[in-house]
């Protein structure tokens, strides 16, 4: 098998979001995605993958991972090159399964579980019409609602008793929440006053009252405080068992990591915004974790994230996909968890899930009482609706073997 193009795709309603499809000689094609800056993913793909990938046998997916990481630049974290590499795997692991037959959760070694448990993060329909990296404040976040259900940002601040009542009555026995952004939005993170405290706190104690023993609460801070701050809030929170404490602040902090976790008592998590194992080494052997999060699209891809999730095992530290960024990274995550040991949770947003995500691929992992379980056909088991690409907003760019 060659590959003989790479084609892109974005569209403008959803400027977050970037398909990748690897055509090849044998028809099969295979998908990708990325998600943040993908203007810039895009190109690189164009300018600086396409010149290596095209005519190579996409199913050398080990020396493909290392020809792409060989950058003189860029090769580390989650930048652009990492990030397009990740999008790039996803479609080479998506042809190794549709040439065999298998789906991707067979190829890395069969199923330890037959589904992963789902965890809901508040997110809204709005939430990916912006940018993420752009603009953190709330208005952003709550974006232009246009549903009529799932608006669980709005839900969290102002209902938590019934959004944790709804969230129950599909099955979910978890929730993420980040009741304190926007007081770091108008402090600027490095302090806060009694008064926001005490708002986002009040949050925390009408959704614990609402949930009961037997559903967590995982509290994100989206890296947006200093160490003194985060620590205050950790410490207020405590005391409605948050089921871990979700970048504090820029995990590339290593020490501080290990300081803030030594003044509280909840477990902490980082890792989604990281990239390549060696800085998942870094972030393990802190010994500053008790969970790590892992993104496939930006922390190298599939080929990494195995080696990754091999790398906590070893720290006995269970790991949690994330997602909150497209359909792909949703079924590549589900795939993980069903078939490694130390995946505790798939993180979903059911405003994605039953709104965009449903627009823009055939297949989702299927989500039945909490659980998620991955597709079964040959690879990642989805693929790119044809009507995508035939949307008036679509922006697709091409490189091809001459
Ligand atoms: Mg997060």
């Amino acid at each position: 098998m060659k590959v003989t193009a790479i084609e892109t795709i974005r569209v403008g309603e959803y400027p977050s979001i970037l398909f990748v499809q690897v055509h090849t000689d044998s028809g099969l094609i295979g998908l990708g995605e990325s998600c943040v800056g993908v203007e810039a993913v895009e190109t690189f793909i164009h300018e600086s993958v396409a010149p290596r990938l095209l005519g190579q046998d996409p199913l050398e997916i080990n020396r493909i991972h290392e020809v792409l990481h060989q950058d003189f630049i860029g090769f580390a974290g989650s930048g652009v090159a990492v990030r397009a590499a990740s999008a790039i795997d996803f479609a080479l692991w998506d042809l190794l399964g549709q040439e065999t037959g298998k789906s991707l959760n067979q190829l890395l070694g069969g199923k330890v579980r037959e589904k992963i448990r789902a965890y809901n993060t508040c997110a809204g329909s709005g939430y990916a019409k912006g940018s993420s990296n752009i603009d953190r404040n709330r208005k952003a976040q709550i974006g232009t609602p246009d549903a009529a259900e799932f608006e669980d940002l709005l839900a969290f601040l102002n209902e938590p008793e019934q959004l944790v009542a709804s969230l129950k009555d599909m099955g979910f026995t978890a929730m993420k929440i980040w009741p304190f952004d926007e007081a770091a939005m108008k402090s600027g993170g490095q302090t806060i006053t009694p008064g926001d405290l005490a708002e986002g706190v009040d949050i925390m104690r009408r959704a614990r009252s609402a949930a009961g023993d037997n559903f967590d609460i995982m509290l994100e801070l989206h890296s947006l405080w200093s160490v003194p701050a985060a620590t205050i809030i950790a410490n207020a929170v405590e005391e409605f068992s948050p089921f871990w404490i979700e970048d504090p602040f820029k995990n590339e902090a290593t020490d501080a990591l290990v300081r803030f976790r030594r003044s509280i008592n909840s477990p902490l998590t980082v890792g989604e915004t990281t990239g390549t194992r060696w800085d998942y080494q870094r972030i393990l052997s802190s010994g500053a974790v008790d969970h790590l999060m892992i993104d496939p699209g930006w922390c190298g891809g599939i080929t990494e994230s195995v080696k990754i999730i091999a790398l906590a095992s070893v720290y006995g530290v269970p790991v949690a996909p994330h997602d909150c960024t497209g359909p792909v990274v949703l079924t590549v995550g589900t795939h993980l968890g069903m078939s490694f040991p130390n995946i505790e949770l798939q993180e979903m947003v059911r405003a994605f899930y039953y709104g965009w995500y449903a627009e823009m691929v055939t297949t989702l992992p299927r989500f039945k009482d909490g659980y998620l379980i991955a597709p079964e056909g040959p690879g990642l088991g989805t693929a790119l609706k044809p009507e995508v690409r035939n949307r008036k907003d679509a922006m697709i760019r091409w490189s091809k073997v001459e």
